[in-house]
């Protein structure tokens, strides 16, 4: 019934969401830092390679990415939500 071995592939917006991960924009002008909101990023779209504008300035962003499961005992319900897609 493990799935755990399954190997990760983040590709795109909806991998991303799938495996609980987000992504975090810092504008290099204005020093804004925002999440970039997944749920409204086309799914099918890849992010790598994106590029990203600050929604005051319209300078680029620096995207960092990162996991928003820090327990793996406790995954968030809005992923499991997600997972069941
Ligand atoms: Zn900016």
């Amino acid at each position: 019934m493990s799935r755990s071995e399954e190997p990760v592939i983040l590709a795109t917006f909806g991998d991303l969401l799938k495996h609980g991960y987000r992504l975090n924009g810092t504008c290099r002008d204005c020093r804004v830092n925002r999440d970039v909101d997944l749920a409204n990023c086309p799914a099918e779209r890849t992010y790598v390679g994106q590029r990203f504008k600050c929604r005051d300035c319209g300078s680029s962003v620096m995207i960092s990415l990162s996991q928003i499961v820090t327990c793996r005992d406790g995954p968030l319900e809005a992923l499991d939500k997600w997972r069941s897609r």
